[in-house]
């Protein structure tokens, strides 16, 4: 049967179409050019046209189960799909002058693929004013170990961004904690290395977005494309890249590499700190870059300065950007978070609830979400709604250590303050019905709002043994349990008693 690419690819955009939606079909799908089908061994390839490599990028990224089913219906288990790839520009490095450059699709392989892209190896080649076809399976023995170790115009196109498409701008709270940092990556993020932020530096304690702030700008650019070749690493990762590649003879590559990113993000570089080698590759990696109008995004976790062993030049080339910080976010902040970060769980959390959490939990972004999903495991676990019961519940001993601060006789104060009683009575001998029931009612106060011991707390109530603050809490309990007017009373009380916690 005589088939020809633009039938069998006209055959393939018929299933695409079912599968997805129109806007999408029409950015991603209808610019494709069928340019070829051949028979090669015991493979069909069609070959097709990308406008530019971010098609390319796009569509392994998000299309590439629904492509690879869809060869294989039109063409059977033979078929492959190679992409061909426009090259606008002229890329002086790679000495290409604007032809097209050919990349295979993933293999449509139902079993996990090897650690490196096997179909890397050439396809035909007639476009292509380089003319030679580029054998990777010497060259990149262990991606993603050697990721840089792919020569020619074909290692722009395999840069991994890898970017955690979650942390978007959309999804970052803004709160005077991180409002300079926020705009500054936002500005950087559409129009990377024209900014004077460069390099934009962020730094801050543990768990304050740092991570989501320069992946979002990653995302943005990427999303936007307002930068071609994005890289996100850690600096770890970078050091361990970088170790490995002298281990391997590859720091021509390792560098060449790193050189040809457009916006490099590179993670808590406190880590390069004492690590001269690696300073000095970064510093020429650094200078290149700029130079190129290139933009590079740090972050840290304390102001650079503060960093013990990074060389003096580097230092100074962070002054030639922006360096800003990130603070603990305050209590509006911690709201807000709480509650998109409910709304994209899907969780109902009523404002009592929300206010609880982010007046107790106050140190950062994680521990924040750390007590909502606690919460909601807790809720789940015993199968009961989430209020603010639960949520004291299961953020017991994150509380606690808020509650140091109180001590006993304030308890007393405020406990006898609400009874309109004088809170001397609570410490003397009275046994009159009411003064005990203050008594054990501050006991108990004391029992769940202080470190202290069951014996200093009787201690502190003129005197008593620590069996007088056991019946005191239990009795305490068992009226919460058989009269609902006096555990209103409890409840009201503990709200005051947590209001002056804080
Ligand atoms: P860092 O890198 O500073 O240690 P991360 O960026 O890893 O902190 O943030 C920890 C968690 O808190 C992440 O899940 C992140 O999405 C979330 N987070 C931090 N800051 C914000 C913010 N401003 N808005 C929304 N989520 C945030
Ligand atoms: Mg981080």
């Amino acid at each position: 049967m005589e088939r020809t690419p633009e039938a069998v690819w006209e055959a393939c955009l018929e299933i695409i179409r079912d599968n997805v939606n129109r806007r999408s079909y029409k950015t991603w799908f209808e610019p494709i050019k069928p340019v070829s089908l051949s028979e090669e061994g015991d493979q069909i390839k069609l070959t097709v046209e990308l406008p530019s490599r971010f098609y390319y990028e796009w569509l392994e990224e998000h299309y590439y189960s629904l492509l690879r089913k869809t060869i294989t219906k039109v063409l059977g288990p033979k078929g492959r799909l190679f992409y061909k790839i426009v090259i606008e520009k002229e890329d002086p490095e790679s000495g290409f002058e604007g032809t097209s450059v050919n990349m295979p699709a993933h293999p449509p392989e139902t079993t996990p693929p090897p650690p490196r892209r096997p179909s890397l190896s050439p396809p035909p080649t007639t476009s292509s004013s380089s003319g030679t076809p580029v054998d990777l399976t010497e060259q990149a023995p262990s991606v993603p170990a050697n990721p840089f170790a792919i020569p020619g115009i074909i290692r722009k196109i395999q840069v991994d961004s890898q970017l955690d498409p979650r942390y978007t701008f959309e999804r970052f709270i803004e709160g005077d904690c991180n409002r300079l940092a926020r705009s500054a990556a936002l500005a950087i993020a559409q129009q990377p290395g024209t900014t004077s932020f460069n390099p934009f530096l962020v730094y801050g304690g543990v768990g304050l977005g740092k991570t989501h702030l320069i992946q979002a700008i990653g995302n943005y650019a990427r999303q936007h494309r307002t930068a071609e070749t994005i890289r996100y690493v850690s600096s770890e990762q970078f050091t361990n890249e970088f170790v490995q590649a002298i281990q391997h003879n590859r720091i021509n590559e390792f560098s060449t590499f790193y050189r040809h990113i457009d916006l490099l993000i590179i993670d808590d570089i406190q880590f390069f700190g004492g690590k001269e080698k690696t300073q000095e590759v970064f510093f020429h990696i650094f200078n290149a870059l700029h130079q190129a109008n290139k933009q590079i995004v740090l972050s840290a976790d304390r102001p650079p300065k503060d960093i013990p062993g990074i060389e003096e030049r580097l230092m100074s080339r962070f002054q030639w950007g922006l360096m800003a910080d990130v603070q603990p976010p305050d209590l509006e902040t911690r709201i807000a978070i709480l509650r998109r970060k409910a709304e994209d769980e899907g969780i109902a959390l009523d404002d009592d609830v929300v206010e609880f959490i982010a007046q107790h939990v106050k140190s950062n972004f994680r521990e924040l979400e750390g007590a909502l999903l606690r919460l909601v495991a807790h809720a789940a676990y015993h199968r009961r709604d989430i209020d603010l019961e639960l949520a004291r519940e299961a953020l017991r001993d994150l509380i606690k250590e808020s509650r140091v601060t109180l001590t006993i006789e304030q308890i007393q104060q405020l406990v006898c303050e609400y009874f309109g009683i004088a809170p001397d009575l609570v410490r003397s001998k009275t046994r009159k019905r009411e003064i005990v029931q203050a008594r054990q009612v501050a006991m108990y106060f004391c029992k769940q709002f202080t470190q202290h011991s069951l014996k200093s707390i009787g201690l502190h109530f003129g005197g008593r043994d620590h069996s007088t603050v056991i019946h005191a809490c239990q009795s305490v309990e068992n009226l919460m349990e058989t009269d609902p007017r006096f555990r209103e009373i409890i409840e009201a009380l503990r709200h005051k008693i947590s209001l002056h916690s804080r």
